[in-house]
């Protein structure tokens, strides 16, 4: 932490060094090859500076010598969850526009709850599961990526890949040349009829090497000597999930006798090697696909997943989660290497984001006295029913879901029920409650804007077709989760500031940003980057102080 503040210090010095030899710099084209954003999965601010002595020279350390730091960027909306994060970062707007609510939210026309990017009139590629069936549909705007093969009719090669569906297909946008995401069936990557009817050779050719096949029958050890990971807790401690066939969540994991106790593959998403598998495979699209080869700028969505699977297991403070950190440092690098050897530094430009943070493990937190619990939603929910039956004749709750209460609204009008009025006396009622600190309604938030904290966020994440009738917010590290392993959601900074980093191209090096930014600043700055049209919902605003000459159009 000491050297990384000494190290941008020095940067920041040498900086108007790196002016007056600009002359001599290479030349450095009008707009990028290939754009490179790459989303780390639940990567919390801190976890760019706790781990970084033990970072390597090439990955992190390297996007930050030579980049642009934000290290003030915040989501602005609840909930902080994948879907709307990815959604977030690549409309630069926020769910209230783009609509994406939640990974999943509740449908009342249906009575059902619905996935993000699921799509039922889509077909799988590549798999005979349904792990295919997904598209980019519930978007309400269009992307980045969409405003660059629109600028460029269709010209623009887009890809999006991440073990997770929507942390492909999100940032890809609609317009994408194709979405890959790793299903656990056929241990493979796959697609869906939304952008192909069969997989490319050259994912075939990489699924036939079948690198998780190797995966799982190895193990995950340390990096590093154990004793060296001095930033985490011991291995053996009471906060972190104790996987199936073990006795202890201790190194070393036997992936084949977790994956046999598991009756699953899907531990492979669960290991540091996710990242790795997700890293040889972007390479090999950016190569097999020519990316940044072509007359017009080409971009690739890259979404590491395994730090979020791995970070829900262990918490942040854990050795498991440390190891992924180190392992990811050193994917980054080979991807950084190899892709600035394909096309050269100066033509592609890096982003380096995440979905959103996490939460440390509210156990552990209540162990060393800071403030943190547990909710029980079950004892939410009938609070909720109960006062409903007594109040008003009838439960009334359809569902609970992003900390969100849906009523059925057929019911409430037969019983001749003012709805606004209604919602307020539920709301009101469920303050105290399980932790509930604040609560809101469905009519206060079409109603009124707010300017507020956490008023604010509950309505940058509410959409009047998505989102629920009453809308809760807990204290600060309350969660409904098991007492070990940890989640994120929430509008609080652990759960809210994320790194953002620019790295080559015409980016300066050795800035640091430390003016407040949202996500939603990421999609607009690079349509000003690029000169092509904001997506057609931003709300986000241009960071300033990144590339090295402003175009003068
Ligand atoms: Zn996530
Ligand atoms: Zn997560």
């Amino acid at each position: 932490m000491k050297s990384l503040a000494l190290h941008l210090l020095f940067l920041a010095v040498t900086c108007s060094v790196g002016y007056a030899q600009k002359k001599n710099e290479t030349e450095v084209p009008d707009k990028p090859k290939l754009v490179l954003g790459i989303v780390v999965d639940q990567m919390r601010y801190d976890f760019l500076t706790r781990y970084w002595d033990k970072y390597g020279d090439d990955g992190f350390k390297k996007l930050v010598h030579q980049c642009v730091l934000c290290r003030q960027l915040y989501y602005n909306y609840v909930p902080t969850y994948t879907g709307p994060g990815h959604a977030s970062i690549y409309t630069g707007t926020s769910p209230a526009m783009h609509g994406i609510v939640g990974n999943h939210w509740y449908v009342k026309e249906n009575r059902s709850t619905s996935y993000c990017t699921q799509d039922d009139k889509t077909e799988s590629i590549g798999t005979t599961s349904p792990a295919g069936k997904q598209s980019p549909r519930n978007l309400f705007s269009s992307t980045i990526t969409d405003q660059l093969q629109l600028t460029n009719l269709g010209d623009s090669k887009v890809i999006g890949i991440a073990l997770k569906d929507r942390g492909a297909i999100l940032p890809a946008g609609n317009m994408a040349d194709a979405a890959y995401w790793y299903d656990d069936a056929c241990r493979c990557w796959i697609s869906s009829s939304f952008y192909m009817k069969e997989l490319p050779e050259w994912v075939k050719r990489f699924n036939d090497k079948k690198y998780p096949d190797q995966y799982l029958s190895g193990e995950w050890n340390t990096l590093y000597p154990i004793q060296q990971y001095t930033e985490s807790l011991q291995d053996d401690n009471p906060y972190e999930t104790i996987v199936k066939g073990k006795t202890s969540p201790t190194f070393p994991y036997n992936l084949k006798e977790i994956a046999q106790a598991y009756q699953t593959s899907s531990i492979l998403r669960s290991t540091p090697f996710g990242n790795s598998l997700t890293t040889l495979f972007a390479i090999d699209a950016v190569i097999s696909e020519k990316m940044g080869k072509g007359k017009s700028t080409d971009m690739l969505c890259v979404s590491f997943s395994s730090t979020d699977y791995v970070g829900h297991s262990f918490g942040p403070y854990s050795v498991e989660s440390e190891d992924c950190y180190l392992r990811l440092d050193r994917d980054l690098a080979t991807m950084i290497t190899v892709i600035e050897k394909y096309l050269g530094k100066e033509n592609v430009l890096f982003f380096l984001t995440a979905d959103h943070g996490v939460s440390d493990v509210p156990a552990h937190l209540k162990d060393i006295k800071i403030p943190a619990g547990y909710i029980n939603e079950a004892v939410l929910m009938n609070k909720a029913k109960s006062f409903c039956a007594q109040h008003f004749g009838d439960s009334l709750v359809l569902n609970y879901i992003n900390n969100q209460f849906y009523l059925d609204d057929t019911k409430i009008n037969a019983l001749k029920q003012d709805r606004c009025e209604l919602q307020k006396k539920l709301a009101l009622h469920l303050i105290g409650t399980e932790s509930v600190a604040y609560a809101y309604t469905y009519c206060e938030m079409l109603q009124q804007s707010y300017v507020h904290f956490p008023a604010e966020y509950i309505q940058h994440g509410f959409h009047p077709l998505r989102s629920g009738d009453v809308m809760l917010c807990f204290k600060p590290n309350y969660m409904e989760f098991e007492q070990r392993g940890t989640t994120h959601g929430e509008p609080f900074s652990y759960d809210a500031h994320v790194p953002l980093i620019w790295y080559g191209w015409k980016v300066k090096s050795g800035n640091v940003i430390d003016q407040r930014y949202e996500i939603t600043d990421i999609a607009v700055t690079l349509a000003n980057m690029l000169q092509v049209m904001e997506p057609t919902g931003a709300t986000g605003k241009v960071i300033k102080g990144i590339i090295k000459q402003e175009k003068s159009v």
